[in-house]
């Protein structure tokens, strides 16, 4: 599955919104099968109302979502690149993450800020130097190993030298490593190098709980410098979600998200969020037994869906009998899509489309 740490200075609300975002999580999912929640990590259930669809026009028994993986980063204070803090072990948590969420306080208050005023922007430029920094030093660690190997003509070394020219004059100049331009082909090797700000970041702005609808002047500015970077920002209040978790009835949540001007839970918003961040996409399979949906990158091919049901499904691929969710739900299900002409056979090249209803043939 694909997975978001959750980062950001100490006192700025990373465990409140863990915490409310896990008991939501675990709230909604109590229905599904496979939903441990480790102390640190919470597998929170996608929400998607065509899956409800599909399960009843399929008449399935059951109903799976597909999951995103949370993960609760404590730790970072200024000087963790330097091995300060929980440095290290922050820092090689964030490695195996696909995503980071990046916690900003935007709420005024009694609560202590280790800078001493609230600011926002300080407060990512601390965390962003951080990371940085630790790539700089990793990047030129592998810089002198890959020099040592060009030598000796060693192919692959010289792509890596390609690759890390331009990354390590992005850092000099305190650009992350995801700001550097490069090729398709380059991109394996880029990915390699396994660096911290190569992974694509969400601000997550916590606002007081007044603010939670509109945003407020500190939020304004996160926004404003997530666009300037092309990533993204989502207003919360991790003191409002704590409130909604603690809600247990669903009617009496929407009530009172209603009374605060807001459609659905800072939950909802932050996964939406990271499936975009991400570039990921969703799939259904329908049955009997259970309708299920699954997540893949965007631009996968049939096989690589298959292969995230089973890797026997993937490895064995003949072909995969598609429908389009739009027709699935206008033809009343996989017959008279079927009758209809709407079911498709496709071939190990055709790319998945987010919504496609999915039957896979393969060979055991
Ligand atoms: P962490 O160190 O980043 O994990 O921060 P915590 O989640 O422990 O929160 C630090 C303090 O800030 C706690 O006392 C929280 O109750 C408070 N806090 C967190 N989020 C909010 C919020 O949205 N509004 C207000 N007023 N206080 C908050």
């Amino acid at each position: 599955g694909f997975n978001c740490g959750i980062v950001g200075l100490p006192n700025v609300g990373k465990s409140t919104l863990f915490n409310a975002l896990t008991e939501t999580a675990a709230a909604e999912a109590a229905n599904y099968p496979f939903c441990t929640i480790e102390p640190n990590v919470g597998r929170v259930p996608v929400p998607d109302p065509r899956l409800d669809r599909l399960t009843e026009i399929g008449k399935s028994a059951k109903e799976i979502p597909t999951f995103l993986e949370f993960v609760d980063i404590a730790g970072l204070v200024r000087g963790a690149s330097k091995g300060e803090g929980l440095g290290n072990q922050f820092l090689a948590n964030i490695r195996e993450v696909d995503a980071i969420v990046h916690v900003l306080r935007c709420f005024d208050g009694e609560v202590t800020h280790v800078d001493g005023s609230v600011d926002p922007i300080r407060d990512a430029e601390t965390v962003e130097t951080e990371l940085l920094l630790a790539d700089l030093e990793s990047a030129e660690k592998q810089r002198d190993a890959a020099i040592k190997r060009a030598r000796g003509n060693d192919k692959e070394a010289k792509e890596r030298l390609a690759v890390l020219e331009p990354v390590i004059e992005a850092l000099e100049a305190g650009r992350p490593a995801r700001s550097v331009t490069l090729s398709d082909d380059q991109l394996p090797a880029f990915r390699q190098l396994q660096l911290l700000t190569a992974k694509p970041v969400l601000y997550a702005a916590n606002v007081d709980e007044e603010s939670a609808a509109t945003g407020n002047a500190y939020s304004a500015k996160v926004a404003a410098r997530a666009e300037a970077e092309g990533g993204a920002c989502v207003v919360i209040s991790a003191a409002i979600e704590a409130e909604v978790a603690a809600l247990e009835d669903p009617a009496e949540k929407r009530e009172f998200l209603e009374t605060l001007g807001l459609e659905e839970t800072g939950l909802a918003r932050i996964i939406r969020a990271g499936y975009g961040l991400l570039d990921l996409i969703t799939f259904f399979t329908v049955g009997p037994k259970e309708a299920r949906a699954w997540t893949v990158r965007r631009a996968s091919r049939a096989p690589q869906a298959a292969g995230v049901i089973h890797t026997d499904f993937e490895r064995g691929f003949i072909r995969a009998e598609t429908i389009a969710y739009d027709d699935f739900v206008a033809l009343n299900g996989e017959q008279g899509a079927k009758d209809a002409g709407k079911m498709r056979a496709e071939g190990k090249d055709y790319v998945v489309k987010d919504g496609d209803v999915f039957h896979f043939r393969f060979n055991v």
